[in-house]
């Protein structure tokens, strides 16, 4: 299994866009109270990882509840949202539309940094495990960009988005595309599923596996990325770190129980690493900005008074031995 991948180019403001997340972050909290401060919207969930019932409430952000599940270290927002109620809140609330009409503005050349990566483990994969006609199907699509993309490599015969999440942007979907909301008709041949930060949005993330379990053929392929609970920058910073929110990031699975629920859905997982470069310079930045912040002195001391060459080497650290907190998984059905 390939553990370690390295991709150093990215930077903070190339993956949250800057001041466009700090403004939707404003917003999203605005947003949450007006949408699901009424109890009625909201229901208890047990883990979304493992599925135990009854664990410890960790903290609030946004005025929502996240707990720790004791058995398999998923962090998780409970109450949540009812599916009905998120997805309103996805089509309707101003943080999100916000987002979506800011992205159509941004530069060919910044989506290109952004998704040619994927891309080309897209190319790689298909490459090496995919022979003969393929079908992509694209879970809930979020980035027309990436499809764009995809299409225009021509390896596929049908590049599929099923249930696009897209809405302001679907003109920018390729013409022609086909939109999919009913899973039935691809049970069985679907070569290639991919869910790109979608695990940890969903109201239950189980659905995701038992569509790939029944879409995918023998020799298929399962491409998830995702945040997760283990990382580094969520481990250190709690509630305070800048890339946990409670509606877009309401699942995150902890390496561990995200593995185990791949393999349950009955694919071999062929690569499993953490390739993102940013938590050290997500933490570092929170401590930069206040002294005052409530972490473990060590982390404290670290990024007050170490240097470049330390911090560069914790996070080689944390590539290595997958501690980052942003997740990518491929895997083959069995
Ligand atoms: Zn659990």
């Amino acid at each position: 299994m390939r553990k370690v991948v390295l991709l150093n180019d990215l930077v903070t403001s190339d993956i949250t866009y800057g001041y466009l997340y700090e403004e939707y972050k404003r917003l999203l909290e605005i947003d949450i109270t007006t949408h699901f401060m009424e109890s009625s919207s909201l229901v208890d969930v047990a883990c979304p990882g493992c599925g135990k019932k009854a664990n410890q409430d960790i903290y609030k952000k946004m005025k929502m509840n996240f707990k720790l599940c004791s058995k398999c270290g998923t962090y998780y927002v409970s109450p949540r949202p009812d599916p009905q109620s998120l997805e309103k809140f996805y089509r309707l609330s101003n943080a999100c539309i916000f987002w979506r009409k800011e992205s159509l503005n941004l530069p060919e050349s910044k989506l290109n940094n952004l998704f040619s990566p994927r891309i080309n483990w897209i190319l790689e994969l298909s490459d090496e495990f995919l022979h003969g006609t393929s079908l992509l199907m694209d879970f809930e699509t979020k980035y027309p960009f990436f499809i764009k993309q995809v299409h225009k490599q021509k390896i596929f015969n049908s590049v599929i988005t099923f249930k696009p999440k897209v809405y302001e942007q679907s003109a920018l979907l390729p013409d022609g595309m086909l939109t999919e909301y009913n899973i039935e008709n691809y049970y069985g041949r679907t070569n290639v599923i991919t869910a790109f930060e979608s695990l940890e949005r969903m109201f239950d993330p189980g659905e995701l596996f038992s569509i790939a379990n029944k879409c995918c053929p023998p020799g298929g392929l399962l491409l998830i990325t995702t945040a997760s609970g283990s990382g580094f920058e969520y481990q250190v910073l709690g509630e305070k770190a800048p890339n946990i929110n409670p509606i877009n990031r309401m699942n995150l699975l902890s390496l561990e129980v995200l593995s185990e629920r791949v393999e349950s859905a009955g694919f071999e997982i062929i690569e499993l690493s953490t390739p993102g470069r940013l938590d050290v310079e997500s933490v570092r930045n929170v401590v930069k900005e206040s002294d005052d912040v409530q972490i473990h002195p060590f982390w404290k001391y670290l990024f007050k008074y170490r240097t470049e060459e330390t911090w560069q080497s914790l996070q080689d650290f944390l590539q290595v031995n997958r501690l980052s907190s942003h997740i990518r998984i491929a895997a083959l059905k069995k």
